[in-house]
């Protein structure tokens, strides 16, 4: 075996690669795997079933590359009259408003809001609850010790976080990361219906209760939520458990996973219906 094979632009080897994603699957709870003929199959549709929605249409129908324009430019370009082109218009206007809000009292103690991350054309959503310590001082969602986390779930979907699109129910940090009050989330939520208005996901993964219950206005707890799908505007949601809550419960990765697959298979049964 040629065991200097590197990855282009990398100092890790592919084998480095194979063995911390090995021991990431077996910190998730895989226990084996699966490599009968239909799960391999479904592997291999899995880069057709994650393309972004405007790129499969390109692809299929004209294939031809998609051009990627530049936020900078398109900030430049918004119109007098809001008339959206697409949907990275519609996002900065929408970000414009959110930036000037002063709905709730949290606006007073927000370094910045964060808004979302990601590919705004991705066919997945996750949704958390709200900023904490680090992204209220980034900007990003998820990027403290959840987030790594939940890097890693992505990852584990083989998709990276480009590849999906992620915000919050709160777009400003509740201070002491305390839960958002209902005032808050109700002031909020109107930026988030319109965000995913925008995006018009074929699927949204909610990150836990909070966010869960707010999305699919359900009490019930998110133990007795996940593992299903639920409806919003009809778009499917998974709600499953957030990565904090994993942090601190590692055995409650494997019903994650289970979750995510379910997420997988459905992204995959819906492009080739
Ligand atoms: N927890 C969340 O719910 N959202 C973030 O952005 C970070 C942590």
């Amino acid at each position: 075996m040629n065991t200097d094979i590197k990855f282009i632009n990398s100092n890790t080897t592919i084998y480095e690669d194979i063995i911390c994603f090995l021991k990431y699957l077996k910190q998730m709870g895989a226990t084996g795997a699966d490599i009968e003929q239909t799960s391999l199959q479904c592997i291999r549709q899995w880069e057709k079933t994650f393309v972004r929605k405007q790129e499969y249409v390109t692809r299929q129908e004209k294939n031809i590359p998609q051009i990627q324009e530049s936020v900078s430019r398109l900030e430049n370009q918004i119109p007098q009259k809001q008339v959206f082109k697409n949907t990275n218009d519609s996002l900065i206007v929408l970000l414009k408003k959110v930036k000037a809000c002063t709905k709730c009292n949290l606006h007073k103690t927000r370094t910045q809001i964060v808004f979302g991350a990601g590919d705004p054309k991705s066919r997945i959503v996750f949704v958390g609850e709200a900023p904490g310590f680090d992204e209220d001082k980034s900007g990003k969602p998820f990027v403290g010790a959840a987030g790594q986390l939940l890097t890693r779930i992505i990852n584990a979907m083989h998709l990276n976080r480009d590849m999906v699109y992620i915000c919050n129910i709160l777009k400003c940090r509740p201070p002491d990361n305390r839960r958002p009050e209902p005032d808050e989330m109700a002031q909020c939520f109107g930026y988030l219906e319109t965000q995913l208005d925008i995006i018009k996901p074929d699927i949204i993964c909610t990150l836990g209760s909070t966010a869960s219950q707010a999305l699919l206005n359900m009490k019930t707890s998110i133990t007795r939520m996940r593992g299903r799908f639920y409806d919003y505007k009809g778009i499917p949601v998974m709600p499953t458990f957030h990565p904090s809550y994993l942090l601190r419960n590692e055995s409650k990765k494997k019903e994650v996973w289970q979750d995510m697959q379910m997420i997988m298979k459905k992204m995959q049964d819906s492009i080739h219906t």
